[in-house]
């Protein structure tokens, strides 16, 4: 039978408790974690938002009801007890626990409320099933590591909103029913009563209205936002997921850089006590690409790309002088000591995994220690050209080279990705680093093949470079943004740009991107006509909190960092939504089943 509080108030936490405690008369209220009863004498975990402590129930010290109390408990009842913090004996000490050497001597005891056999267990140890985890959430957060999560999160928010405040940012709510928004990718509708046929946009980002914040002359604007992106779902995506989102006016990109930057820092600080060095090394999306052939190059490890044309030009084998002759790109990577840790047959299934990204093949050559080769393509190469590819190379006895031909960025983008595959085998990448860069200079156009024109690489409202203006007419594929991506340990944290404040050179973007001037004003026609009325220079950021906490955790999956996150498919299984809903419902909004 549950009782009720009554006049009793918890004064402490039950891990807070510390040998400094001894003497003290406390009430602690959480949940059973485990009972042991040893005839007379009965243990109990009792468990809250910090940790353990250990109860004693012993007849010596009570009466029957309460002992009888005690030896009805179950796991995850709900308990209230009054009792004296005591040390522990020697021999009953238990490192494993934070309490471990104290203990409470129980005088007094309420069952707060009972509660049914759990379907998952709630300590970390067990290896649940992640859908049952998810279909029974509120249990699974009551694990040690989920709590962590959840309060490390909560540090993590604290942290950025006190560094925003302290940089003079003023925290502005936007509106989740909007319309749809630039970020490129597929809209949540939902259906409006009152206006029949039409459908409000869940945000994609605050984009828009964070720029119009800078036109109302809020300077320097920030927001924890939610936004929504109907993707396909992929362990680091969720349909619906956090940014901290700002904006600033009359900046360059260095000054959007130091606030973001400094977020970062507190941060780390906070959560890892780690202290970063600011200002955080930057790289031209170019010097990116060719060194690591990556926007977001993980640099906890080297293995730089180089350009080997000069030397493939003449170097006796056909494929790559060919490659060279019709403007291709050689590239070649060097994995230190890897020659002993990659058999033939692990060179054939890596020569498979790049040509999943379009190249025919890979070159590759292992140094043996004593000197001798193992190699795809050795014998196609004279003994002078080797030693200069060697030399160029500074390979050493026991290391492994891969080389790479074909169409610049694609050979690059293969040469990145087994730079990454590599590292996980070889077991290069410090998981205790933090390697946080800048990666700037990004081209402002993607060419999208399917569609047959130009999409923005970043969003429609990014500046051109002022240096490369002149090359908007007649090559926009070269024409440089003024815009950055942070990048973390080889993850993207998130990006922002200076945005386009003229209207004219706004149009100008849009008829680059294929809108036709209706078109443009018909979507985005209230931007446009907003920039009539003095609009600053400004500039922007907004990175991924559900990422960085990934990072700081350590896991791969969104979905141990959020809450109550989606699975795989979208879907919530603890309340099960979507769900279908009422017909009177989808009469209301207009709509009609198929
Ligand atoms: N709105 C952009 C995004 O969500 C970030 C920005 O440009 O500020 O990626």
């Amino acid at each position: 039978m549950a009782e009720f509080l009554g006049n009793w108030k918890r004064d402490c936490r039950c891990a807070e408790l510390t040998e400094q405690d001894i003497g003290r008369e406390v009430t602690l209220m959480g949940w059973v974690s485990r009972v042991r009863n040893m005839g007379g004498i009965l243990f109990v975990w009792l468990r809250d938002r910090s940790g353990l402590i250990q109860l004693v129930f012993d007849t010596n010290h009570l009466d029957e009801k309460t002992y009888s109390l005690a030896e009805s408990l179950r796991s995850e009842f709900v308990l209230a007890v009054r009792g004296l913090v005591k040390k522990r004996d020697a021999a009953a000490v238990n490192d494993k626990l934070k309490t471990g050497t104290i203990e409470v001597e129980v005088k007094e005891a309420k069952l707060l409320n009972e509660a049914a056999t759990p379907p998952i267990y709630t300590d970390d140890g067990a290896n649940e099933n992640e859908a049952v985890r998810l279909k029974y959430r509120y249990l699974d957060l009551r694990r040690p590591s989920m709590q962590k999560m959840l309060q490390v999160r909560s540090k993590t928010v604290n942290a950025i909103r006190r560094h925003m405040i302290a940089e003079g940012f003023i925290e502005v709510e936007t509106p989740i029913m909007t319309k749809s928004t630039p970020e490129g990718a597929r809209d949540f509708l939902v259906p409006s009563r009152l206006h029949p046929g039409e459908f409000y946009a869940l945000p994609q980002s605050p984009q828009i209205y964070k720029q119009l914040l800078m036109l109302s002359g809020m300077d320097r604007y920030f927001q924890f936002a939610k936004c929504f992106r109907d993707e396909d779902s992929r362990a680091d995506r969720q349909p619906e997921f956090t940014q901290l989102d700002l904006e600033m006016s009359f900046v360059e990109p260095k000054d959007v850089q130091t606030i973001v930057e400094g977020a970062f820092k507190e941060v780390f600080q906070e959560v890892k006590g780690l202290d970063i060095s600011l200002p955080l090394p930057r790289m031209t999306w170019k010097e990116a690409m060719e060194s690591y052939g990556s926007d977001k190059p993980d640099l906890r490890y080297g293995m730089k790309i180089k350009n080997m044309n000069d030397w493939a030009n003449d170097c006796g084998f056909s494929i790559f002088e060919t490659a060279v002759n019709e403007g291709k790109r050689v590239c070649a990577m060097k994995a230190d000591q890897a020659s002993g840790q990659l058999s033939r047959k692990e060179m054939d299934a890596l020569g498979e995994f790049v040509k999943t990204y379009h190249v025919k093949g890979l070159a590759w050559l292992a140094i043996n220690e004593d000197g001798s080769l193992r190699s795809s393509f050795a014998k196609f190469i004279p003994q002078d050209k080797m030693d200069e590819l060697l030399s160029m190379m500074e390979a050493k006895p026991g290391d492994a080279l891969f080389l790479i031909a074909d169409k610049r960025l694609t050979a690059l983008n293969a040469m990145g990705q087994l730079r990454v595959k590599l590292a996980k085998q070889l077991n290069l990448a410090d998981p205790e680093a933090y390697c946080l860069t800048w990666i700037t200079e990004f081209p402002l156009l993607e060419w999208n093949e399917e569609a047959g024109r130009y999409t923005a690489a970043h969003h429609p409202f990014t500046m051109p470079m002022e240096e490369d203006f002149s090359l908007l007419e007649d090559h926009p594929e070269q024409v440089r943004a003024k815009s950055y991506d942070l990048v973390l340990n080889g993850v993207e944290m998130g990006s922002g740009s200076i945005r386009i404040h003229a209207s004219d050179l706004q149009e100008k973007m849009f008829s680059l991107l294929g809108f036709t001037h209706e078109e443009a004003w018909t979507r985005f026609g209230f931007l446009l006509e907003a920039f009539k009325y003095g609009t600053p220079p400004h500039g922007g950021f907004a990175f991924g909190v559900d990422r960085l906490m990934m990072q700081l955790l350590g896991t791969d999956s969104l979905r141990d960092v959020i809450a109550f996150p989606k699975a795989q498919n979208a879907s919530c299984l603890m309340m099960d939504t979507p769900s279908e809903v009422a017909e009177e419902q989808l009469t209301q909004l207009h709509l009609k089943r198929n």
